[in-house]
């Protein structure tokens, strides 16, 4: 069989066969041959407002027909840029906060390392430009969030990263501390997502945000939270700063701010970061993209935003994780798995000592439900926030049934 032109992300350069995904509605997508699967990880942990969505197709193709991008550089911008980052600002939970615009979770979150170097920069201290990211960490595949993830793997291979950068354990403030003790007149910013998405789920434990906002107030370094899993809806919040109640200066979003449906992210800049950048009028931020404020995108997140808001979505992800994450206790307690972490509408299961979470995976697709394996041994959950309990009754189902294959 000859390979296909599509090189795959995430994937073996050698594969030759992949599934073909021709379809979606709601919290189901289908395949060619018409099969229905749930789609239990909303595709990449992005598709909270389910598929299908026609406003959004509708208010994408309307704004094509009119204006199909023009770039945002220097003196130019358009009516969407305009309109979604004013949305997102009012939203925001760093008051002051104005928003950068990128296309992808990746460039969201170099943009934010630059931004802080650059604040510290703009204030003639260009010392403090030491960042610091977790184990378990995941933070795109660009190489400054590649630099401060902590998933080992994922960085064979690429040759020297940034190397002002230190890694502490995913939950200890102890380390951090000693961190922060010995390198905090250099430290520029402590990058974390709310609840750790790629390399496991794992949520915080209690105190453990807010003693990282102490830790940076303290050597006057930024707080950066990657909440491109955690943004939108997905915790029962629109942010996990909100859920956590912990002010961040920084912010990153992406997936859910349109649920894919037009590729977007960006950067919430507190008045930490934008006071040292906005002091000089002669000063030009040298950063950007050439679809920085695409109006395609921006219109899409504008449409599923308010679907979100008008549909009260964003309350689903609680009773959604009572039933997810229920049943996954129930089946940790009968012995099926080792472990079970979560938390609003995002969870994890680990395979106990001989099930093979690959295995388990495939043997899921089968009974139609699609989830995602991550490290060694774990399935991830993270579904549409319009998933109903069938579908739900479903994913249980059918991790309980390809566990008991395993036997
Ligand atoms: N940050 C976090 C927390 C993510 O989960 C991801 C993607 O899963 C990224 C950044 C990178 O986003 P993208 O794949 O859109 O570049």
């Amino acid at each position: 069989m000859t390979r296909p032109a599509f090189l795959h992300p995430f994937a073996r350069p050698a594969a030759e066969e992949f599934i073909t995904i021709v379809r979606g509605e709601g919290a189901a997508v289908f395949d060619a041959a018409g099969r229905r699967y749930v789609d239990a990880l909303a595709s990449l942990w992005y598709c909270n407002v389910g598929h299908g969505r026609t406003e959004i197709a509708d208010a994408v193709a309307a704004q094509l027909h009119v204006l199909e991008n023009y770039n945002c550089f220097d003196q130019f911008t358009n009516e969407p840029a305009e309109a979604i980052t004013a949305e997102l600002a009012a939203m925001s939970p760093v008051p002051g906060a104005r928003v950068f615009l990128t296309s992808s979770g990746s460039e969201a979150v170099d943009s934010a390392l630059k931004l802080a170097r650059l604040s510290f920069s703009q204030q003639g201290r260009p010392e403090k430009h030491v960042l610091v990211g977790r184990s378990n960490a995941y933070h795109g595949v660009t190489f400054g969030g590649l630099s401060l993830q902590g998933i080992a793997p994922n960085k064979v291979g690429f040759g020297p990263l940034l190397d002002t950068v230190h890694h502490t354990g995913h939950h200890d403030l102890d380390e951090a501390e000693a961190l922060f003790g010995e390198h905090g007149d250099r430290i520029a910013a402590f990058i974390a997502e709310p609840v750790q998405g790629a390399g496991g789920v794992h949520p915080p434990e209690p105190g453990y945000l807010a003693g990282l906002r102490r830790l940076c107030d303290e050597h006057d370094a930024l707080l950066i939270f990657d909440e491109v899993i955690t943004g939108f809806g997905r915790l029962g919040g629109w942010w996990g700063a909100d859920r956590y109640g912990v002010v961040p200066d920084l912010v990153t979003f992406a997936k859910a701010v349109t649920s894919g449906y037009q590729p977007l992210g960006g950067v919430l800049v507190g008045p930490r970061v934008l006071g040292p950048l906005e002091a000089d009028p002669t000063f030009v931020l040298r950063h950007g993209h050439t679809y920085s404020g695409h109006p395609a995108a921006c219109v899409a997140a504008t449409a599923n935003i308010a679907i979100l808001r008008d549909e009260g979505l964003v309350d689903r992800a609680e009773p959604i994780g009572r039933v997810l994450g229920g049943g996954l206790e129930r089946l940790c307690d009968e012995g099926l798995v080792a472990g079970v972490r979560g938390v609003g509408a995002i969870w994890a299961v680990d395979m106990v000592d001989g099930v093979s979470h690959l295995a388990v995976r495939d043997a899921m697709f089968e009974r139609g439900v699609i989830v995602r394996p991550l490290g060694a041994s774990t399935i991830a959950f993270c579904p549409p926030l319009v998933i109903g309990v069938d579908d739900l009754a479903l994913c249980l189902d059918a991790l309980a049934d390809a566990i008991a294959d395993q036997a």
